[in-house]
């Protein structure tokens, strides 16, 4: 019974009415969450019980870390996981966008063009590409040019647009998710079509995509569909809400091969780089990811029939078929974008108790708000979410690592609102 959450949680019993009809109407997307979670979940599982993981695997090293079983095999389990020929899986990824940026200087060489194919990257990308000024280190710097092709109005792939740019092209980019961006996120089906036009007119090109927050929600990977090179965070998806820090690039093994001699240094790659005690939880992390995934999403679908019913304009609807973890929410004010929130802030497990409220961060041109009550600071599988102090007043939600407990900060974040006049 709904209402028991009342004896917890003061919330109204308006709004816990509607949330008991949203359930209804998002039962059928659930089911199709729980089918996909199942499959993937069957699919790690079997990848563990194919490479024999045993307690040996998953302790650690130390120094150098030369054979280490736990880490070489991880790489193994979740190569297969990805459907890929190889992966590079390590805890000293300090982030996607490190993942990210290794992958690309470990493939590009000077006088190589990458185009980004699929509009502008993720923010953190442009320092990286070299598109804010010059003597940092970026791509730009060490001569690797830079092309884009936008999406079309209708959030589309280009793919006239794609086939005149990625002729002679070292490397084609693709964002799966949107970020934090208005564009709308790629199916891996999409993604398919955007590789065959790609390998069409030039099938050298290397197709790389940035997979943060896309995995484990379809039932297949973008490698499935041709790409070469998928590179992800373990605080979002793929780490399951456990590995403590990480990320991972997978693909082709000569590529991976390239961006272990980046991660570490040619000649050295992949050999060295101890795990510390690191590979349990990546063992774990990755166990888990399938099923925290499926919590996160149907947290975010519920969230979004739940603020349409109230009257508010979310992307995606609940019933848009999902590829990733992300739900734009339009408020429309800034006490809305604040009481959200608030409520998200007090259904987190940790420091439930403080009020977020919105801050000049470095970087960034307006005041931001952030609700984050993580057991792993920055992760995102964990129920949070963001905006910048600016019109349409949106913010940016995604994760919960149980479905019971996101629903909660859900059902808050919504009497928060509802407080400041609904
Ligand atoms: C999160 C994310 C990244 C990387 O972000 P980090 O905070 O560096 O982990 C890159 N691309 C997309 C689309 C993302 O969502």
């Amino acid at each position: 019974m709904n209402n028991d959450l009342t004896q917890f949680f003061d919330l109204p019993a308006g709004l816990l009415r509607q949330a008991e009809e949203c359930e209804q109407l998002i039962r059928p997307v659930f089911e199709r969450i729980d089918s996909i979670a199942a499959y993937n979940e069957a699919k790690v599982l079997a990848a563990f019980g194919r490479h024999k993981i045993s307690a040996a695997h998953l302790t650690g090293s130390n120094g150098y870390g030369y054979d280490d079983l736990g880490r070489d095999t991880l790489d193994k389990v979740f190569a297969d996981v990805m459907g890929t020929e190889d992966a590079l899986v390590r805890h000293t990824f300090v982030s996607g966008t490190h993942a990210l940026t290794v992958a690309l200087f470990g493939v590009l060489r000077a006088g190589d063009r990458m185009v980004a194919v699929t509009g502008a990257p993720y923010d953190t990308l442009e320092e990286v590409i070299g598109l804010r000024g010059e003597g940092n280190g970026s791509l730009k710097d060490f001569g690797v040019s830079y092309d884009q092709v936008d999406l079309l109005p209708d959030g589309t792939p280009d793919y006239e647009g794609i086939k005149k740019a990625v002729k002679g092209a070292k490397l084609a980019h693709i964002q799966r998710s949107r970020g934090y961006a208005t564009r709308p996120s790629l199916t891996v089906e999409t993604i398919g079509k955007i590789v065959a036009a790609i390998k069409e007119v030039s099938p050298e090109t290397i197709v790389f995509v940035d997979n943060c927050y896309g995995e484990f929600v379809e039932y297949q990977e973008p490698s499935a569909v041709g790409a070469d090179l998928l590179v992800g965070s373990l605080i979002k998806n793929a780490g399951g809400g456990i590995a403590e820090t990480g990320g991972y690039i997978a693909g082709r093994h000569d590529l991976v091969e390239l961006c272990g001699y980046r991660l570490t240094s040619p000649g050295i790659g992949r050999e060295a780089g101890c795990s510390l005690n690191q590979n349990r939880p990546m063992y774990l992390g990755l166990f888990y990811a399938p099923s925290v995934t499926a919590s996160a999403i149907k947290t975010s679908v519920f969230a979004s029939a739940l603020f349409e019913k109230l009257g508010y304009n979310v992307s995606p609807r609940y019933d848009e078929p999902r590829t990733d973890l992300i739900l734009q929410l339009v408020l429309g004010s800034r006490e809305k974008m604040c009481a959200f929130c608030t409520g998200i802030q007090h259904g987190s497990p940790i420091d439930s108790h403080v009020t977020p409220v919105p801050w000049a961060m470095p970087g960034y041109n307006d005041e931001v708000i952030m609700a984050a009550g993580a057991f792993t600071l920055g992760s995102s599988i964990e129920l949070s979410a963001d905006g910048p102090m600016r019109e349409p007043y949106a913010v940016w939600m995604q994760g919960g690592l149980t479905w019971n407990t996101g629903k909660i900060g859900v059902l808050l974040a919504a009497a928060e609102c509802l407080k400041e006049g609904n």
